[in-house]
């Protein structure tokens, strides 16, 4: 492949072994009939199963399809990372393995893109009808916090699906922060945008790849990239602790003093949990911060790469 792509296609894929043979089915004559050089650049996250096997005997006779394989599971974010560092597009889009956002968008967003000649077209679900109540629910939440932490109207239900252009891509490669979260980092960045509506299938074929620890660490994750607003609850929450138990003493003496006998147990009982819950509230949430605070000091990598079809065409065997 000499010519540079004009379009590069990521792809984060943990397990899907089950999803790709369809994947492939839909996403091949459609990059092809886009009519411009791509690349369909599919990161690895760790597979344990038949991903990697089957990636690269589509790799045989796909010349577009590059594969980058990270040595251990680094998570859906470090692993669009991964393909943003090595994607040559000019314009970059992110899209799931299991076909729940449409491929056929993709054409969608490159017309509007070049039409209005922006930087980011967010892919936005019309609906959230496929998604249980409780997602749908935590979603909300999520995106209203969102906004407010990052100060930027977020696109609500934008997930991942989005076409950048090479500035983007570019800009976000030069933050040194680990722990990106894409969906906030890249509207923070404040590049023209605008939005294209798409109905969010049901995943094709396998499972969610997203289990609950990985999504708590996701909300962690964003909150505390954008935000020291629970550190500093953490601080008025330790001055109402500081206060409650300064009344408290002032209680203990005046009783004291009065000679009215020894000080109420229900009082003490109350003085020790109240101060305790608060203490422990505190030391979670600044448990947070520092947490942040060691794993960027650090400066572990974020992922480790097994092999880039790109810079070593010859180690294509998988990693076992
Ligand atoms: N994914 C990944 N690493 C992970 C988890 C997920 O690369 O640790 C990929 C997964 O293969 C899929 C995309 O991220 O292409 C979205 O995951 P999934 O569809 O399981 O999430 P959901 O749609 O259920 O939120
Ligand atoms: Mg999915």
């Amino acid at each position: 492949m000499d010519i540079d792509p004009e379009l590069s296609v990521v792809v984060p894929m943990y397990d899907e072994e089950a999803v790709l043979p369809m994947f492939f089915e839909r996403m091949h004559p459609l990059l092809d009939g886009l009519g411009l050089p791509y690349e369909l650049l599919v990161v690895d996250d760790g597979s344990r199963d038949g991903t990697a096997p089957l990636l690269l005997e589509a790799a045989k006779d796909w010349p577009q399809l590059r594969v980058i394989r990270l040595l251990r599971n680094s998570g859906h974010q470090a692993a669009q990372s991964a393909g943003f560092r090595s994607a040559r597009g000019q314009y970059v889009v992110t899209i799931d393995a299991d076909l729940q956002d449409p491929p056929e968008t993709i054409a969608e967003f490159l017309h509007v893109m070049r039409e209005r000649d922006l930087d980011v077209v967010y892919g936005v679900r019309s609906d959230r009808s496929s998604d249980s109540w409780p997602k749908r629910t935590t979603a909300r939440l999520y995106y209203r916090l969102m906004c407010r932490l990052v100060g930027k109207q977020i696109p609500f239900d934008a997930g991942d699906f989005r076409m950048v252009s090479r500035r983007v891509v570019d800009a976000v490669n030069a933050l040194p922060e680990d722990g990106r979260v894409f969906r906030l980092v890249i509207p923070w960045l404040g590049f023209p945008s605008a939005e294209v509506t798409y109905i969010r299938a049901e995943r094709a074929a396998g499972s969610t790849k997203y289990n609950l620890t990985k999504m708590t660490r996701l909300a962690f994750d964003s909150v505390t990239a954008f935000s020291a607003a629970p550190l500093r609850l953490a601080t008025w929450l330790g001055l109402l602790g500081g206060l409650m138990s300064a009344l408290f003493v002032v209680g203990a003496l005046v009783i004291k003093l009065t000679g009215r006998g020894v000080p109420g147990w229900t009082s003490t009982v109350l003085a020790v949990s109240v101060i305790g819950a608060i203490q422990l509230l505190c030391l979670g949430l600044l448990g947070e911060y520092v947490a942040r605070l060691f794993q960027s000091s650090q400066r572990r990598p974020q992922f480790l790469v097994g092999y880039d079809s790109l810079e070593d065409q010859k180690r294509v065997e998988p990693v076992a």
